[in-house]
């Protein structure tokens, strides 16, 4: 069953030299307790993807398109409404928990702005709850750690909090936006294991964001891959390493990751990504790739259906999954 159901989904920042597109056309969709990973380079627009769907961009953002969440439509949604769903039935890790958790309320009081808005939990309640959360999210002596302020944490602790606080309103669908990065290794795979328990008990759905591929093999069931504001190529996990279509993604992956294989971070590339404002004209992958050809230079590739479950937005994606894996 579909959850979410993304449409064309686009975020434009108007700045001196005019409009930009961030996030371009976007569509996708992600079912009940399903984990999809988003991958891409940095400023390929994965974090204006997520803080889109809930019309959380800072301004100048605008949003575009349609994101239907159990049948509403939350770009149409007026703010009061969205206000409920945000925090509670969908849910947001943000990329930096230093400045999405606020300096001057301890984590209690942040915990309970959300258990206050979205349960009917007396004080004493939502306190015992509080602690049972930063148990689960495995912060020790959480009693005493209820009245402490964010500086008081160290990073992994921190981002654990920010995790608390996601969860606090039993969220339906959590958008995860590099919730490990900067975390060492063994602080990553417990909380990774613990978006998968959460997963597994409260039957939540997640969009994670990550540069780990590794990653995305053991959690997810799906990826779609960004570049330049737009998704180049989506399928199953399984499906999508084993035989990339689209030459970014054959340049990301570099070879195939295999169980139990040490974490692998995605290759960087031969030249930079685009600038915003300067898109090239055609493909806007042409002026990194080797398969491009006059055709790529002119039009854009659609992102097209290639096989069941599986999307691809190149002129020559045949060529490019004939020609393998390179190492
Ligand atoms: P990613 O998360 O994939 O690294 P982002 O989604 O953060 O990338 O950014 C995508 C693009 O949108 C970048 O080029 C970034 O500079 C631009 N962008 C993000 N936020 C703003 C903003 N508030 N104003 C103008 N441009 C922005
Ligand atoms: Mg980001």
């Amino acid at each position: 069953m579909t959850t979410l159901t993304v449409r064309d989904l686009t975020a434009t920042f108007t700045g001196p030299a005019g409009p930009v597109r961030a996030v371009d056309g976007v569509s996708f969709e992600i079912g009940d307790g399903e984990i999809i990973g988003l991958v891409g380079e940095s400023g390929s627009g994965k974090s204006v993807t997520l803080r889109s769907l809930l019309r959380m961009l800072r301004p100048p953002g605008t949003v575009s398109g349609s994101v239907v969440w159990n049948g509403v439509d939350l770009l149409a949604l007026p703010e009061a409404k969205l206000r409920a769903v945000r925090g509670g039935e969908i849910a947001m890790i943000f990329q930096e928990p230093m400045t999405a958790l606020n300096p001057v309320l301890t984590v209690f009081q942040q915990i309970d702005e959300t258990l206050a808005t979205h349960t009917d939990l007396s004080k004493a309640a939502r306190k015992a709850r509080a602690v049972d959360l930063l148990d689960l999210v495995g912060i020790p002596a959480a009693t005493e750690r209820l009245d402490h302020y964010p500086h008081e944490f160290s990073g992994g602790m921190r981002q654990r909090v920010m995790i608390a606080i996601a969860l606090a309103g039993e969220p339906r669908l959590l958008l995860a936006d590099e919730p490990t990065t900067a975390l060492d290794v063994t602080i990553q795979d417990q909380i990774l294991k613990l978006i998968v328990d959460l997963r597994d008990r409260l039957g939540m759905s997640v969009i994670l964001v990550t540069h780990d591929l590794g990653v995305v093999a053991q959690t997810c069931s799906r990826v779609a891959v960004m570049y330049a504001g737009r998704i180049v190529e989506s399928g199953s996990v399984a499906s999508l390493f084993a035989e990339p279509h689209h030459p970014y993604t054959r340049g990301l992956l570099g070879s195939v990751p295999r169980p139990g294989q040490e974490r692998q971070l995605l290759l960087s590339i031969d030249g930079t990504p685009p600038s915003l404002a300067d898109m090239p004209q055609g493909c806007a992958f042409h002026p990194r790739c080797s398969f491009k050809t006059e055709i790529c230079m002119a039009e854009r590739p659609p992102l097209a259906s290639i096989a069941p479950g599986r999307l691809v937005a190149c002129f020559h994606h045949e060529a490019v999954a004939a020609a393998g894996l390179s190492r």
